[in-house]
């Protein structure tokens, strides 16, 4: 038995010792990885102690809940999530062909999680393709509902194309090739404005001291461009006592912090940023991105730390947030027991913290730590690691329970 977490009207949880956490095991090798990753789960908090215990609710969704229910997001799992704030998930695979919409982009809408944050840092000795992946410790804030991923997209020739060429030449004067396919790129100051909100909020709940706002401002002047300007003005507006400009604290303080500021606000232009997280990561912490920027440079940084088995994730919204690994559910590998958990297993940490169970957060961190310096890990690690010995997957999770604390 267990009871729901409560969302306060500002936003503040309070979680209970026995929630109830709706899970997806997923499909492919969903349920292989969730099975141990409950098992981490379960001993992480017993070790930590206090008397808290999760009272774990399957709920159906994938290709799992088109044969049980019909339908690949049945209405009692929207229903479920929303009713307990919080949900982990396994990848599911989006079955091909037409009609089937993607369960990922439905969950997103249907419970307008507008963020997707993911953590990106450094598990030594996890093989990594540059030098200093250690220098690595970013929280990236992906904006998850606007921008060209709005599906707002017409085909060449069809009426709606032409209409809207037409339209576009008489408002701008510019001419468009008529084979032209289009799509439309909307940001919104108020789409803008709770994202980047929520990074800011973030970096000084955890002490970070920095958030990066970045866009292709320079180009896209009214989309791209008003997320700087929004980002700056929210900051000023809503944080001004606690934050600072970069450009400020260099001109009127020569670079040192003023008394009582804590998080500088910087602003790049995205395709220098993907030079500044080669040359000097050290430089950065929160990122706060419209949806094609984030949706890059979550990839790219997951690859320049050891990729994806290793990379966790969750989709937030006001009142609702689903944790999730950023792969997806590797069909040709299920059922092997072989894929790496710690994906899963950190996007369960994100959980525990997200409810305020930091202790539970940190041990699982330290645990997968000590577990990867270990050198007995899963074939993906093992493969391009030196003197390493592979374990399947579920003896993995057996390491990482051994390298819990308590
Ligand atoms: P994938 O992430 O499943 O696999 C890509 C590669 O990464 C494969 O080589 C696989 O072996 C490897 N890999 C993935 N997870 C791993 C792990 N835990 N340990 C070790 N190696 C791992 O991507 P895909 O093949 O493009 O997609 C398969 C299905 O998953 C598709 O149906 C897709 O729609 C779905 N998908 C779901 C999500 C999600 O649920 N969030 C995300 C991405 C893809």
């Amino acid at each position: 038995m267990g009871e729901a977490l409560r969302v306060l009207a500002n936003g503040t949880i309070q979680c209970p010792k026995n929630p109830i956490i709706p899970y997806i095991p997923g499909d492919g090798i969903g349920p292989e990885i969730w099975d141990v990753a409950v098992r981490v789960f379960d001993t992480a908090i017993a070790r930590c102690g206090d008397g808290r215990q999760v009272a774990w609710q399957k709920v159906a969704a994938g290709a799992g809940a088109l044969e049980s229910h019909g339908d690949t997001l049945p209405a009692e799992t929207l229903e479920a999530i929303k009713q307990y704030h919080v949900a982990i998930k396994g990848p599911l695979t989006t079955p091909v062909g037409k009609g089937f919409r993607s369960v990922n982009v439905a969950l997103r809408k249907s419970l307008d999680l507008y963020a997707c944050v993911r953590p990106v840092r450094y598990y030594p000795p996890a093989p990594a393709p540059v030098k200093h992946p250690e220098l690595v410790d970013m929280v990236i804030f992906r904006e998850n509902t606007e921008d060209v991923y709005a599906g707002l997209e017409w085909p060449k020739d069809s009426p709606e194309a032409k209409k809207v060429i037409a339209l576009v030449e008489e408002l701008s004067g510019k001419h468009i090739r008529p084979d032209s396919g289009i799509g439309i790129k909307p940001i919104s100051q108020s789409g803008s404005e709770r994202l980047i909100r929520m990074a800011i909020t973030y970096a000084l709940e955890h002490n970070r001291p920095s958030v990066t706002l970045v866009h292709k401002g320079n180009i896209m002047k009214y989309t791209e461009g008003g997320f700087r300007e929004w980002g700056y003005a929210l900051a000023e507006r809503e944080f001004g006592d606690v934050t600072i400009r970069e450009a400020d604290l260099w001109e009127k303080h020569q670079g040192t912090m003023p008394e009582g500021k804590k998080v500088v606000i910087k602003d790049r232009i995205c395709d220098a940023m993907f030079q500044q997280i080669l040359l000097s990561p050290q430089e950065y912490s929160v990122l706060a991105l419209p949806n094609l920027n984030g949706d890059y440079i979550s990839d790219a940084l997951a690859a320049q730390v050891g990729g994806l088995g290793m990379a966790p994730g969750a989709n937030i919204g006001d009142g609702a947030a689903v944790f999730e690994a950023t792969h997806g559910s590797s069909p040709k590998d299920a059922g092997k027991n072989r894929v790496n958990p710690s994906a899963l297993i950190l996007s369960g940490a994100m959980l525990f913290a997200y409810i305020g169970w930091h202790d539970v957060a940190d041990n699982l961190r330290q645990a997968i730590a000590r577990s990867v310096a270990s050198r007995h890990v899963t074939f993906d690690l093992a493969m391009q690691m030196e003197n390493a010995v592979t374990v399947s997957c579920s003896e993995f999770g057996t390491i990482i329970c051994d390298n819990l604390e308590g």
